[in-house]
């Protein structure tokens, strides 16, 4: 965990501290010469907030970035900040994802979603066994 009063990550920074494809199971990296891209978990209106926000940032192979958009469905963004607490669990925080991405949701659909992502990430460690 980050010190609360410490200078926030940037994203050149975190870039640095990256090398291999987020995406379970891929196995391209910096390292093997691979085209890897930041991507944020939600852009699109609000990529100028998201870009600043370690939180919503996922380090991707070229492969796997072209899977991606901007606006994630319900069940990609919950395949998304599961990837994140797998790959990232330092700057993971999926509620204050969820919540840039629908802002006014309830309480209910918050646990909801927080549900749905712990268990897509027991599917993933079962998966990778
Ligand atoms: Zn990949």
């Amino acid at each position: 965990m980050q010190h609360p009063s410490t200078k926030p990550i940037t994203r050149d920074e975190w870039r640095r501290q990256q090398d291999a494809c987020h995406n379970p199971g891929c196995k391209a990296s910096l390292r093997s010469g691979d085209i890897m891209d930041v991507h944020e978990i939600i852009g699109g209106p609000i990529r100028s907030k998201t870009i600043t926000m370690p939180e919503t940032w996922i380090f991707l192979c070229r492969r796997c970035h072209e899977h991606e958009t901007s606006c994630p469905s319900q069940d990609r963004l919950v395949r998304l900040l599961t990837v994140k607490q797998w790959a990232d669990p330092e700057h993971s925080n999926p509620s204050a994802v969820i919540r840039l991405w629908r802002p006014k949701c309830t309480k209910e659909f918050l646990a909801e979603m927080l549900n749905a992502v712990a268990k897509e990430y027991a599917k993933i460690v079962k998966e990778l066994q």
